[in-house]
């Protein structure tokens, strides 16, 4: 067999040699050696185990899959049993026409996925009763303390958020972590009308069904609602959905906000991730919404078509003042979560809840005949009983192959979740010395929901499996995603996402596993976290590796808190100030600002270095109170900076810390490491350098990497205290080990790579370089270093094409999809721009296409110049173009149906999706600004389809 580095890397050796020789380079060391700085180098290869086959690795995590130890969990706290319908595991989890697809902000190549998610903000706003949903949020955790921010951002009142005692431990602790940067006060009580006399707070949170299973009264809710609105306060309700099918919405009691998972609806249990969070809120409050928002618009010919709303809110252009710091977030997730209550719709979800709060409650029957006790007789799947020794019987509960939850010294709480089996259920009851009938003991504890949920057609037309199949069949085909052609991104990294470790996350020892159960049942999962956290230190130069946070963001804000801890440890919690280049990451500053740190903009040379000058300035300027700075290294330019080194020095002079932003990784790897070139910590995107599928917008893992003294300031859990230092100021993430699940597919690709990750990085660079070369054929290359050479991505500036042509970066991203592209990264860093990473695994036909395509797209704008199609009638402006108009009847512009629908021509060799596989989108240009300016952002219900 093949060794895996000749599947990974696109182009072949003999491919390898004519680029170099296009660039007059004799080898790809030398390459390399002229491109990075020789004071950042490092000697020697990676000290990494080597590379092993695909067949091996399958092997090894089978082994290691096999080592954890599911069991049938009913532990519940958050995660629950499900079962993922096979057509949804097969046609969409597993399948890379979804997974291997990018964040849909080019919307006319992404509308089978906005489809979904529009479906998943109709179901949450269906559920919860509140008008506008997100898609999506990152866990249960981050929802709550993001549905404390929005609160906060709205009431402007107080500091104090009052907390129901029945809340999940993780969410009140994640929310802690996020409090104590932002000066809010928590204070937990278990009499919550009692709480709203006492403290003056601009938010209420109740958690429905609360941990221990009990579901309040309805009055009870009512009155906590009504003294909140009193008091000016606004309600968050975080629930669970399934319930909810069930029990009256949280706006039908008084809730504004509802937030939580939506893991149990067909979402394994991943040891803890990934699963999509989710938040809807009451109007009035859209544009305070964190994270992305699905909306309805149209395309030029009126065609109603969906793309993301609302963005001037994201941290790409509010930065530090942004509603959050979400960039990657749960898309593939909540698409699987959509999709289940597609193929169940509303009586099939309302048939699965009923089924499991009826096997809870002829399990409470049992018990209770038994002689045992129940904490509440109110409940929907959970009840909790009190017994002498929790954690004993929690232990004869694993000897009979179940895991239970002590909730406290003396009491164990049991989940129904839809996978539990009859046996399984009458096994728990014998743990109390109880048989298992048909008798039913206790109640919801609320009137059963009146109103209709689900009622859009899209929940009743996809019953039969065959349907089901065609219907996600037709969104993916809508869209542009890896399995079609290359998508040039720059600074997102999309390469090739193995099938060779994307197999193993299904194992179902990976699968299954409940986050909390204990460590001896997760020995697999325990071993690959701990190989994976040492390879990534050899990688990275850091001594450390926490892989909580959940996306790159989160890995950021977990590091500057880390910053922050250090300072304050040392006695100087004056330094909040975080120097941030102009280039940077909007996420960079919306993190600081999450972190409570001041944000301080270095200026930008004209080269696109770091403005040493300015950062003097700034140093001198803020040099007491200097906290941190945060830089991308190689640069959002995709240059790798000399002076990295010198900045990084005067930064520690100064008494700063350095974070350099590792999302450019896939130029380092093997190369140069931050933690021994001057970082003090950095964040790695698992879901860009080390081949996690963005899976159209998450899920991600972004490792937070420290130096020794940072260490003590990694994340922490309050449930598994294994996962992180006694010592930290807390979690950044719900589950221990973030989104674990997909840490196969990381420890998968590192393991087939092995010492040879330096060849991938050095064809990175390689191709990046080629394609600069090429395209400065027609197009000025932004900033080289300096020996002329750039990193792994080059910035494309079309300012003069525009100047000269009035031919946008926008009609060019556009004109891209007719010739069978995914446009590269549009205007960032810079205005007017396009950025162009097109990793290692492209190979050289694909690149060559790319650079055909863009050469031709100049040709085309040169003609619009000429004045032989006029500004407002030609391809470019018209792009793209859909089968329909090509199609039509009639034709009106002044150029030939196939040069607006065939630009790259109808050739049969290869693959090429402009020509025979011609990728069409299936709506033209999207005007977003009228869709903002007339808010849709749920499926219109079944009446408005009546005619
Ligand atoms: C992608 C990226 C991030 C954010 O990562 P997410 O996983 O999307 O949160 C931060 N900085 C840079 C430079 C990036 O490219």
């Amino acid at each position: 067999m093949e060794p895996f580095l000749t599947r990974h890397i696109g182009p072949t050796e003999s491919d390898r040699e004519s680029m170099l020789s296009a660039l007059g380079v004799g080898s790809l060391d030398a390459l390399t050696d002229a491109a990075v700085p020789r004071a950042i180098q490092v000697e020697g290869g990676l000290d990494l185990a080597p590379a092993v086959s695909e067949a091996q690795v399958q092997a090894d995590l089978t082994r290691m899959a096999a080592l954890n130890n599911p069991l049938r969990s009913m532990i519940g706290q958050g995660y629950h049993g499900t079962i993922t319908p096979p057509v949804i595991r097969r046609n969409l989890l597993e399948n890379p026409a979804w997974y291997t697809a990018y964040t849909p902000y080019q919307p006319e190549i992404s509308q089978g996925r906005l489809e979904m998610l529009l479906t998943f903000q109709t179901l949450v706003a269906d559920l919860t009763g509140l008008p506008t949903s997100g898609a999506s949020l990152l866990d249960e955790g981050t929802a709550v303390a993001e549905a404390v921010g929005v609160a906060r951002r709205s009431q402007r009142k107080g500091s104090v958020v009052l907390v129901d005692a029945g809340i999940l431990d993780q969410s009140l602790a994640v929310m802690r972590t996020r409090a104590l940067a932002l000066d809010i006060e928590v204070v937990v009580t278990d009499d919550l009308v009692a709480g709203l006399q006492r403290h003056d707070c601009f938010a209420v949170v109740v958690q429905t069904p609360a941990a221990d299973g009990s579901v309040r009264d309805l009055d009870e809710l009512r009155t906590i609602a009504a003294k909140a609105h009193e008091n000016n306060a606004l309600v968050i309700a975080a629930a669970d959905l399934l319930a909810l099918t069930l029990l009256p919405a949280p706006a039908e009691w008084g809730a504004d906000i509802a937030v939580g998972s939506t893991q149990r609806l067909g979402v394994p249990l991943f040891y803890g991730g990934p699963h999509a969070g989710y938040i809807a809120v009451g109007s009035g409050m859209e544009r305070q919404m964190p994270g992305r928002l699905v909306g309805l618009s149209k395309d030029r010919n009126g065609t109603p078509a969906l793309r993301l709303a609302l963005q001037t809110r994201e941290q790409h252009i509010r930065r530090e003042k942004a509603t959050s710091n979400i960039c990657t977030a749960q898309v593939l997730l909540a698409v699987t979560a959509a999709a289940y209550a597609v193929y169940h719709g509303p009586e099939g979800l309302r048939a699965i809840a009923g089924e499991v709060a009826r096997k809870a409650r002829r399990l409470a029957a049992a018990i209770v005949a038994g002689g045992g006790e129940l904490v509440s007789d109110r409940f929907f799947d959970t009840i909790t009983v009190k017994v002498q020794d929790a954690p004993l019987v929690v232990r004869e509960a694993r000897a009979k192959g179940v895991h239970l939850w002590a909730l406290e010294e003396d009491l164990v709480s049991i989940s129904v979740g839809e996978d539990v089996t009859e046996d399984e259920l009458a096994a728990v009851a014998s743990l109390f010395s109880a048989h298992l009938g048909e008798a039913e003991h206790g109640s919801l504890g609320q009137p059963e929901r009146e109103t209709p949920y689900l009622t859009h057609p899209v929940f009743h037309s996809y019953r039969s499996e065959t349907q089901m199949m065609r219907y996600l069949r037709a969104l993916s085909d809508r869209d542009f995603a890896l399995d079609r052609g290359m998508i040039p991104l720059g600074s997102c990294t999309m390469k090739l996402n193995p099938a060779a470790s994307m197999e193993p996350i299904s194992y179902p020892g990976f699968a299954n596993l409940h986050p909390f159960v204990p460590l001896e049942d997760a020995r697999g999962y325990t071993e690959m976290i701990g190989r994976l956290e040492a390879q990534l230190c050899e990688i990275t130069g850091y001594d450390r590796v926490s892989l909580q946070p959940n996306s790159g963001a989160q890995g950021e804000f977990a590091g500057l808190m880390a910053v922050r801890s250090y300072h304050r440890a040392r006695g100087e919690e004056h330094r909040t100030v975080c120097l941030i280049p102009a280039s940077a990451h909007g996420t960079n500053a919306a993190s600081a600002a999450m972190a409570g740190m001041d944000v301080v903009v270095v200026k930008t040379a004209p080269d696109g270095t770091v403005d040493f000058d300015d950062l003097e300035a700034k140093i001198a300027k803020h040099a007491e109170k200097l906290s941190v700075i945060m830089i991308t290294y190689p640069s959002t330019h995709g240059v790798y900076e000399a002076r990295v080194a010198e900045l990084c020095g005067k930064v520690h002079e100064a008494g700063g810390q350095v974070y350099i932003d590792g999302a450019n990784m896939n130029a380092l790897v093997g190369l140069a490491q931050p933690g021994r070139f001057g970082g003090d910590v950095s964040h790695l995107n698992l879901h860009k350098t080390f081949s996690i599928p963005h899976g159209g917008g998450g899920p991600g893992v972004g490792p937070v990497a420290v130096r020794e003294h940072l260490a003590p300031y990694l994340p922490s859990h309050p449930v598994v205290r294994d996962a992180g230092p006694v010592s930290s100021y807390g979690p950044i993430s719900a589950a221990p080990w973030g989104s674990a699940g997909v840490l196969p597919i990381t420890y998968g690709y590192i393991a087939m790579m092995g010492p040879d990750l330096k060849l991938a990085t050095q064809v990175a660079v390689l191709s990046a370089n080629y394609l600069a070369k090429r395209l400065a054929e027609r197009f000025p290359i932004l900033y080289t270093g300096d020996a002329g050479w750039v990193a792994h991505e080059c910035i494309v500036d079309l300012r003069p094409l525009t100047k000269e042509t009035g031919i946008t970066v926008d009609d060019v991203a556009k004109r891209l999809i007719d010739y069978g592209f995914h446009a590269p990264t549009m205007s960032f860093p810079v205005a007017g721009t396009l950025m162009v990473e097109p990793t290692e695994s492209e190979p050289l036909v694909e690149l060559d296409r790319f650079v055909d395509a863009m050469h031709a797209i100049a040709d085309e704008a040169a003609r619009v110049k000429a004045g032989e199609w006029p500004s407002h009638d030609n391809p470019l402006v018209n792009a793209p173009h859909t089968l329909a108009e090509v199609a039509a009847d009639e034709w009106t512009h002044p150029y030939p149906r196939s040069a607006g629908g065939f630009p790259a021509g109808q050739d049969l060799g290869g693959i090429s999706t402009g020509g025979r596989d011609k990728y069409w989108p299936p709506v033209a240009r999207i005007d977003g600004a009228w869709g903002d300016r007339n808010l849709v952002c749920s499926c219109p219900p079944m009446e408005a389809y009546a005619d």
